[in-house]
This record gives C-alpha cells, sequence and structure tokens, in this order.
C-alpha cells in the first residue's frame, strides 16, 4: 500500500489527507501543533468563508497567478461544493459570492474533515515538527525535531506561509523547500492591517466608516476598494483596505511612496458635494464651522478632516468659510491623502504573498521538479487569492489535486 505522508494539518493538508486515502493510500498527518486545524476554527472570524461563488484566476496573485488555473480544472467550485456535501457541510451565500457552511461555524468543518478522516483511518500526529526530508534507498525520510523519523513513497508539503504563526504557520515550510532545491519567492503579509503615518490617528480610533479607498504608489493608481474603513491608533483596517493591503505592504517593502486616497462621499461628484457643503453652511451660517458637519460625517472626524483642509478658528461662525475653504473641505472629504507606513506584522495578517515559485512545481500533480515524490499544495505556494473566500478554495483544491496524485502516481 502506498505511504503518503502529509506535513501540515491545515485547510490543505487535511483535504490531501482525505483525497489520498479515498485513493487507496495509507496516509500519515504530521502537524507541529497539538492539534490539526487551528488556524481554520479562525477562519471568517470563525464562521469560515470557505470559497466564493466568483472564482476564477483574476482573484489570485503571485508572479505566475495562472498557475491556479491547472488546479481549478481539476478540482473547481463543484468538485469544493460536492466535496463539501459528501461530508454533510452545506453551504449558503452571503454578499459578494462568498461561501459560508449553513451551521456558520468553523468548527463544524474541521470536525467533517476528522470525522472522514478517522473513517478512512488517516494516522494524525500532532505536536511534532518535520525538520528535513531526506532521501533513502528510493523512499523519502521526514526527520522530526524530537528525533522521530516517518518513512513514506510520497511526501506532501502543506505547511502553510508565516500568516498568524500562532496558528501554526511559521514559515518553516519554505526551509523545508529550500533544502530540497527550491526557490523561495520573498514572503510578504497580504490582507493585513494597514499602518500611516499621521499625527491625528489617536484622535479617530476607533471610528468606523463605509468610503471608497484608493492606492496610489509613486503618483500611480494601483488599486481601488470600496467597503468598511476602521481607524486605529495604528493606521486602518476594515474589508476595503484589507482587499488593498497586499499592494501596499508589497510597494512599502519596496521602499515606494505608497499613500491611501480615501473618499468619504463615493456616491458624489466633487462638485456635487461642494454645493451640499455650500448649502448646508447657507442654512445656518451662523453655526460654528466645526459644528456645521456634524451630521454629515462621524463626529471625531470632523476636526481631522478641517486640519486636512487646512482651515483654522474653528468657532468662526461657517458663513465666515471662504470659498476656497469650503473646496478644501470638500476635496478633504474625496480625497484625503494620507502617507502608508507599512502593515501590521505577520501575526495579524491573514496570509502569505509569496512563497516556493510555482515554475519549479508540476502544475497537473503540485509534484516537486526538484525533489521527486515530494508535492505542495496550500499557502506555501507562491499563490494567495483575496479575501472572500478564495484562500481556503486554494488550499482545498490543491490540497486535493496533490492528494489525488500522491496516491495515485507511482
Ligand atoms: C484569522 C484568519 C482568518 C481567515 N479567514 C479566512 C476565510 O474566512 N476564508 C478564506 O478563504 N481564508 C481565510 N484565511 C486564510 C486561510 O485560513 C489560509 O489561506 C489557509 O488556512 C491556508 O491553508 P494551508 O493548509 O496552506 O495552511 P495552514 O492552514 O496555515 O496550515 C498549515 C499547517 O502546517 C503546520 N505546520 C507548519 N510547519 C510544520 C512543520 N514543519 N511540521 C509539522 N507541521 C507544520 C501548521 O501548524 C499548520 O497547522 C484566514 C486566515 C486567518 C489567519
Amino acid at each position: 500500500m502506498k505511504q503518503v505522508v502529509i506535513i501540515g494539518g491545515g485547510a490543505s493538508g487535511l483535504v490531501a489527507a482525505i483525497m489520498a486515502a479515498r485513493n487507496g493510500a495509507c496516509v500519515t498527518v504530521l502537524e507541529r501543533m497539538q492539534r490539526a486545524g487551528k488556524k481554520l476554527l479562525a477562519t471568517g472570524n470563525g464562521r469560515c468563508n470557505l470559497a466564493n461563488r466568483r472564482l476564477d484566476a483574476t482573484y489570485y496573485h503571485g508572479a505566475r497567478a495562472e498557475f491556479v488555473e491547472g488546479i481549478f480544472a481539476q478540482f473547481g467550485l463543484d468538485a469544493t461544493l460536492a466535496f463539501f456535501d459528501s461530508l454533510g457541510v452545506s453551504v449558503e451565500e452571503e454578499d459578494a459570492g462568498k461561501l459560508f457552511p449553513s451551521s456558520r461555524q468553523a468548527s463544524s468543518v474541521l470536525d467533517v474533515l476528522r470525522y472522514e478522516m478517522t473513517q478512512l483511518c488517516v494516522t494524525e500526529v500532532c505536536d511534532v515538527i518535520v525538520h528535513a526530508i531526506q532521501s533513502q534507498r528510493g523512499r523519502l525520510l521526514c526527520v522530526c525535531g524530537d528525533g522521530r523519523t516517518f518513512e513514506a513513497d510520497r511526501v506532501l508539503v502543506c505547511t502553510g506561509g508565516k500568516s498568524s504563526p500562532n496558528l501554526g504557520s511559521n514559515g518553516g515550510g519554505y526551509k523545508l523547500a529550500q533544502a530540497l532545491g527550491h526557490t523561495i519567492v520573498e514572503p510578504f503579509p497580504a490582507l493585513v492591517q494597514v499602518r500611516l503615518l499621521a499625527p491625528y490617528l489617536n484622535l479617530i480610533a476607533g471610528v468606523g466608516i463605509e468610503g471608497k479607498a484608493e492606492v496610489w504608489v509613486d503618483g500611480t493608481l494601483e488599486g481601488t476598494a470600496t467597503g468598511e474603513l476602521l481607524f486605529a491608533k495604528y493606521g486602518i483596517s476594515g474589508t476595503a483596505i484589507l482587499q488593498l493591503s497586499r499592494a501596499i505592504s508589497e510597494h512599502t517593502l519596496k521602499g515606494r511612496r505608497t499613500e491611501l486616497r480615501l473618499d468619504l462621499f463615493p456616491a458624489q461628484s466633487f462638485d456635487a458635494l461642494a454645493a451640499l457643503l455650500e448649502q448646508r453652511i447657507a442654512k445656518d451660517a451662523r453655526k460654528p464651522i466645526d459644528f456645521s458637519f456634524v451630521g454629515l460625517v462621524h463626529k471625531r472626524l470632523i476636526p481631522v478632516l478641517l486640519l486636512v483642509a487646512r482651515v483654522q478658528n474653528l468657532q468662526r461662525p461657517c458663513g465666515d468659510l471662504s470659498r476656497d475653504e469650503i473646496v478644501r473641505i470638500a476635496s478633504a472629504m474625496k480625497a484625503w491623502a494620507i502617507l502608508c507606513f507599512g502593515t501590521q506584522s505577520w501575526m495579524f495578517s491573514q496570509v502569505t504573498a509569496g512563497g516556493v515559485d510555482v515554475r519549479e512545481v508540476d502544475p497537473a500533480t503540485l509534484e516537486s521538479k526538484r525533489a521527486p515524490g515530494v508535492h505542495f499544495a496550500g499557502e506555501v505556494l507562491d499563490i494567495d487569492g483575496d479575501s472572500g473566500g478564495y484562500n481556503l478554495q486554494w488550499a482545498w483544491a490543491s490540497g486535493a489535486v496533490a492528494g489525488v496524485h500522491a496516491a495515485m502516481l507511482d
């Protein structure tokens, strides 16, 4: 019977284990944490956004993101849904095509995966860190930190990236891959909060609004997202920012001037907003300037927006505002520019950009071109997806494909 050892009991490793075992292999999963699937439990705020109805390569990134196409051709959305259906998980769709288990419980997804593994007699060994993969007499040997060794015909590296190391993935998989002769595309945090360079962040920490955000790098527009903008002492987060964080992370690490421009009124043109401000002022010209915008924008943002617009003496009646000052206030509300200072650390990032160079991996079987018999799946590869279920979809699909081929190939 074919012996398959899977390093890493995360999303990709668990599906790989099931698919390899369903295809006749004798499977062992080696997991460095006390239990498998810790990160899975944290996904989607504990609700597990497990896939997205809108699936294609444009939602993925990496030096060669089109690599995902070969994998999704073998295990696409329908296969993912059929797989989970076979385990008893039905899914429901929320906004923007996001798919969740009907239970809205990540723990239920982990439970059914582990139940299926038990049914298939997959062995799970926890608290074990694989330090090296060696070749020995035509077989592979996983050498662990505590001296234990596990022999296999095929080994799957499903070790994840460097994001949220408290949940298990600490970049150890890159060392395993490098030792086998693989190139690692420099990893950086993605889907992560952004640090901003601005003196007023303490004043607005905790304020959340809906709006549009743009990323400008050296004066060129690099990305746009609409949704929640959530200010914090360190900078900003929220759904719109997470979508843009990959570009911000990449460019700030390269030392490029990276700026966020926030539009608090995306539905209105600049001229319409300036006219609205003038109407409000005309309605009660005696109101102090800082009070005249209460009811239009979040109260705590007003003094900051007026600071950004370089408006002084805020106790003046708003009727005193010059046309130029009103234009500057409208500009602050429509294109509030803030310099980015990088991102929060690996501990806070949801996904890792970069990883094992996919040119060194067979696009059909995910087998290493450097180390025969070794396969890679999941986030350890240089593939990362947008927020919205795309990263788990990649983990399931690549895990399934690697698992099937590991069991089937001689
Ligand atoms: C807070 C949070 C929320 C998220 N929410 C979502 C979401 O809702 N939807 C979505 O699509 N994506 C989400 N993601 C991203 C998604 O969870 C990951 O992309 C996905 O889990 C990657 O799967 P993986 O199997 O490649 O790696 P992981 O799930 O990270 O698993 C890797 C496993 O390998 C183990 N390991 C590592 N090195 C070794 C070693 N040397 N020896 C033994 N074991 C080892 C680790 O302990 C870990 O258990 C979220 C991520 C985080 C952090």
